[in-house]
């Protein structure tokens, strides 16, 4: 039986979330920006985010191939679901939900940049410092945490405890 421990609570991630909002808005002031989300892992922050943020704001996902059930990072880029809209001069801002290797992170900004957007910045509810291996540039970061398996708040294992409104370790 896997047990949950709580890392960081709803709270804690809410008032991160106001003050993330404050720290984009000082660098875009009134401009338009995309908000490029991670699937399916950043889909709660992305909502928390989005609905701080100003009336410019628009939406849109890609989706990267997984861990599957696993709890390692499979070290292949795989992009399952390409974003809808056309980024050519436009602010895009990379929503993730955790930067662990970065190697995700290299991948899709190495992509995105070809397509030629005015800028391009990342903000990530989590990262784990220790566990970086690549080169990933994080411009937002909410919470810096130990490299463990961490669950809720939009992150599964093998797809469960994605609605769980806090983040938590998952311990085996
Ligand atoms: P990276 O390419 O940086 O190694 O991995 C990034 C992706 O791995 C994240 O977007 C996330 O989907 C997954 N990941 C990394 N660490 C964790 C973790 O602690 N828990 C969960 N559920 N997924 C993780």
């Amino acid at each position: 039986m896997s047990r949950l421990e709580t890392l960081i609570s709803e709270p804690e991630l809410a008032r991160r979330c106001d003050e993330l909002a404050r720290e984009i808005e000082a660098v875009y002031g009134d401009e338009p920006v995309l908000l490029l989300g991670v699937l399916k892992g950043s889909f709660v922050f992305l909502a928390d985010l989005a609905r701080r943020l100003g009336p410019g704001t628009t939406v849109d996902f890609v989706q990267i191939s997984s861990y599957g059930g696993e709890k390692q990072s499979s070290g292949v880029f795989h992009l399952r679901k390409d974003h809808d809209a056309n980024i050519e001069g436009r602010h895009v801002l990379i929503v993730e939900d955790i930067v662990d290797t970065g190697l995700t992170l290299l991948r899709l900004r190495e992509l995105l940049q070809t397509r030629r957007p005015l800028s391009l910045r990342v903000v990530a509810m989590l990262s784990k410092p220790e566990a970086r291996r690549h080169e990933a540039l994080v411009d937002f970061v909410g919470f810096e945490i130990p490299n463990q398996f961490v669950v809720g708040y939009g992150l599964d294992h093998a797809e469960r405890y994605r609605n769980l409104p806090y983040i938590a370790l998952l311990h085996d």
